[in-house]
């Protein structure tokens, strides 16, 4: 019985021991969701400073590892969508394209989070799409369908998830949130009262759907916050903790081929990686990974036969196009302030197909103004679907090397797993 105890004993210290030496205690997991190649070079292009001879390099240049290839299950072909692609992630498996945390035959398979849970850490997600959309739910549910939205949010009563940060109050009735304040959680409607939160399990629900495009907030930065307001709770765990960050919306604007909009959107989610970064380097026992589920839209950067890309264009945009066509969709002296919100003075052409656009409609409207910004900037696009491209991976902190060079979407899962 004595020997039994001591053996017992020495094992889990040897357990113990071996996890401190290898496996970092906290996993911080970023997706920039249609976040595909050209989309962090097109970022670098936009971020470079005019003034300087150097192209300044970016955050996903200073920890690139690898790269992940992306298919979904056969059945499906080649192409993932964001639901089979985040099932991967979370729990290793291939699956077919709209699965939410279930097999090619509708079955559960443990995740990523539950996995973490069992072993006593916290686990959260901060996303701009809806909280219960397909990224974010592969880890936290297990749906047979990525659209059954209300059913993915009472599943995530089950999770234990100790953050949940995003939009989607569309999808939590008050029942709903009452269970969830029954079962401990803080319930907040307003970003700006995460401040007030200093421990505890939080549900903050902070837009009907998804939150607002970054460039018609510029100075909101509300993916970083949530990002630093989740390690904050997080860490307060002794055993660890497991985050999910997910620059949901770069793919919703590469859907709509909006570079504007997805050049906005790539720079919240690179302000949030540097939250994470710093993150890493205060608690080295931390890894962050970053990486991307497919790319979006077949974003070329550079096109119609042209040796040339135009940022500046896109830097001077200061509203999305979407924003911009409904808001001067009525106005009747439109072209002044046009110019102004788009940082040019369209010329007499693209002023007649712009009248012609906008007395059309506010989304011929929207698309006009988008053709003309793909073509000042030289932007093309090839698709309003996701393309087959491996994505990048990036990796930073302890037990990094491990995500170093070419690698399958299920194997990002499994090497998060091997370290809880
Ligand atoms: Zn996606």
């Amino acid at each position: 019985m004595k020997i039994k105890s001591t053996l017992l004993a020495l094992s889990l210290c040897l357990s113990f021991a071996a996890q401190a030496d290898n496996a970092p205690k906290n996993i911080i997991f970023m997706i920039g969701d249609g976040m595909g190649p050209t989309y962090t070079t097109a970022y670098r292009f936009y971020k470079d400073d005019p003034a300087t001879k150097d192209i300044e390099t970016t955050v996903f240049d200073r920890i690139l590892v690898g790269m992940s290839r992306t298919s979904p299950a056969k059945v499906d072909g080649y192409i993932t969508d964001s639901a089979a692609a985040a099932t991967a992630m979370a729990t290793g498996v291939k699956t077919y394209n709209g699965a939410i945390g279930v097999d090619e035959h509708k079955h559960p398979v443990e995740t990523l989070f539950e996995k973490a849970k069992a072993k006593g850490k916290a686990t959260g997600v901060a996303v701009t799409s809806q909280v219960n959309h397909a990224t974010p739910a592969s880890f936290l549910a297990h749906n047979e369908y990525r659209r059954n939205y209300v059913e993915i949010a009472k599943a995530y009563l089950d999770s234990d998830a100790d953050v949940i940060l995003g939009g989607g109050q569309k999808y939590f009735s008050k029942d709903l949130v009452n269970q969830f304040k029954s079962k401990g959680y803080r319930y907040l409607d307003n970003i700006n009262k995460l401040d007030s939160v200093k421990s505890g399990k939080v549900l903050g629900l902070f837009a009907n759907v998804q939150l607002p495009w970054v460039v018609n907030e510029p100075k909101a930065h509300k993916l970083s916050q949530m990002t630093q307001k989740a390690l904050e709770l997080l860490s307060q765990d002794k055993k660890g903790f497991v985050l999910l960050v997910e620059g949901s919306l770069i793919d919703w604007a590469g859907h709509n081929n909006d570079i504007v909009t997805a050049m906005g959107e790539m720079d919240e989610f690179a302000r949030s990686i540097k939250v994470a970064e710093q993150f890493v380097k205060q608690h080295p026992d931390t890894l962050l990974v970053v990486t991307a589920d497919h790319s979006t839209g077949g974003l070329t950067v550079g096109a119609n036969g042209k040796k040339a890309w135009h940022p500046e264009v896109l830097r001077n945009v200061k509203a999305s196009p979407d924003r911009i066509a409904s808001k001067l969709n009525t106005v009747k002296k439109w072209q002044p302030e046009l110019t102004s919100l788009l940082g040019f003075e369209p010329n007499k052409h693209e002023w007649n197909a712009l009248k012609k656009a906008r007395a059309q409609g506010e989304s011929e409207f929207t698309d006009e103004i988008k053709r003309i910004i793909d073509i000042r900037s030289n932007t093309g696009w090839t698709t309003g679907s996701h393309t087959a491209m491996d994505v990048q991976v990036f990796a930073f902190g302890k037990g990094y090397k491990k995500f170093i060079g070419s690698q399958d979407n299920t194997d990002l899962a499994k090497k998060l797993e091997s370290f809880l």
